[in-house]
């Protein structure tokens, strides 16, 4: 089986599984501890925390742990939007966050918080116009995402974040789907918080972190203990957090960088191969500007997500029908609807096809044989119905 589905999670590298699998053998102690197996694994968290404030050019004071990005995510949100009430009860967003973003925006809004859904173009793009005129006196928080997790258009982070270094809002970014691939330096973009999560880069689940700068101050979610420094209660997941630490330090920016290369190299073999073979399809988002390298999203006209996807399931190759969060409900994607409009047939017609660092250019060469065989045969089937 080959495995196309890495924007909803990844294998775990080796390197990630030895750092973790030492940690829980030799180094158990509870990091709070002052004796010796105590001072073991707060060394080891130390460490991992260097590692994590080294990729985001900050310093440890800036990096909380967390169960995941969407632990990050709802903590950025929710105790940004109590703790600064008093300035205004006003957040924007967009309209394809993920749903650890707009699920904890619409809990703020049935508490009387007014919120900014920015639209998006057919590119899976905002407008910094509609951005300018949403943002006003009573906005205390702009939350948007690095790149989307089905269809890997970019955020205008740059923008936005220049516009907010004159502005009270505070800038969140849930650049879950991006740390593992871009350099992402928060300081010099004007982002005061970042989520991101090991899972995504062939890291552990159950571990994330939230970045956040010293102009943010908010009571945590987790209250107890005064783990990370009283920011977020609770005995650290010392291996997870290991795993975390080790998965990041593998990534350098020429691996980024290299498997950038890679993945655009990916999406174009399958592109030509469908061209090459006068498959009709038509890409779900842009590939000719900005944008998340691993993540492909195609349409193919008169053929139904579920068939094709479990075809090609059966032909040994695992796509998605569009996030794993949403996969196991019937709910269309709220990301092709912002896209494309409710009607669309695109959004019962389209798979996402995302890339890791272990798919090959052979894996790549079988599966678009096989995407090809399975839409024409569904086609085929279509038509003779
Ligand atoms: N944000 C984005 C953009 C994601 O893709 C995901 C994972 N699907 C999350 C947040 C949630 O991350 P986690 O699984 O670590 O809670």
């Amino acid at each position: 089986h080959v495995y196309l589905d890495n924007a909803a999670t990844t294998p775990m590298h080796p390197d990630v599984v030895a750092a973790m699998t030492e940690q829980m053998n030799a180094d158990f102690g509870n990091a709070s501890s002052t004796h010796y197996f105590g001072r073991q694994a707060h060394a080891a968290l130390d460490h991992a925390r260097q590692t994590l404030a080294t990729a985001l050019h900050t310093t440890t004071d800036n990096i909380v742990f967390t169960g995941g990005a969407t632990e990050s995510n709802n903590t950025a949100i929710i105790r940004t939007a109590y703790a600064r009430r008093e300035q205004g009860m006003h957040i924007i967003t967009s309209a394809i966050e993920h749903l650890s973003v707009l699920n904890p925006l619409r809990r703020l809004e049935q508490e009387g918080f007014r919120v900014t859904y920015l639209p998006v173009d057919a590119n899976g793009e905002i407008s910094m116009s509609d951005f300018d005129a949403a943002l006003d006196d009573e906005t205390t928080l702009v939350t948007l995402m690095w790149g989307n997790n089905e269809v890997g258009s970019r955020m205008p982070i740059d923008k936005v974040g220049a516009r907010l270094r004159s502005h009270q809002a505070w800038f969140h970014v849930d650049a879950t789907q991006a740390f593992g691939l871009a350099d992402i330096n928060p300081q010099a973009l004007g982002i005061n918080m970042l989520s991101a999560s090991a899972h995504k880069l062939n890291g552990p689940k159950g571990v994330g972190v939230l970045y956040r700068d010293d102009t943010v101050h908010f009571t945590p979610f987790l209250l107890g203990g005064e783990q990370e420094t009283k920011r977020r209660a609770g005995t650290e997941n010392v291996p997870g957090i290991v795993g975390f630490g080790a998965a990041v330090a593998r990534l350098d920016n020429a691996a980024k960088a290299a498997l950038t290369t890679r993945y655009e190299g990916f999406t174009k073999q399958i592109t030509t191969a469908l061209t090459d073979e006068d498959v009709e399809f038509h890409v779900n988002g842009n590939l000719t500007h900005d944008r998340l390298p691993h993540v492909l999203n195609l349409w193919f006209p008169g053929v139904s997500t579920y068939a094709l996807q479990t075809n090609l399931d059966l032909a040994g190759f695992a796509v998605s029908g569009g996030s794993a969060c949403t996969a196991g409900s019937l709910e269309p994607s709220h990301v092709l609807t912002a896209m494309f409009g409710a009607d669309s047939p695109r959004i019962a017609e389209s798979i996402r096809i995302s890339f890791g660092t272990v798919t090959t250019s052979e894996d790549i060469a079988a599966f678009s044989a096989a995407l090809i065989k399975a839409v024409n045969r569904l086609r085929a089937r279509a038509a003779t119905k």
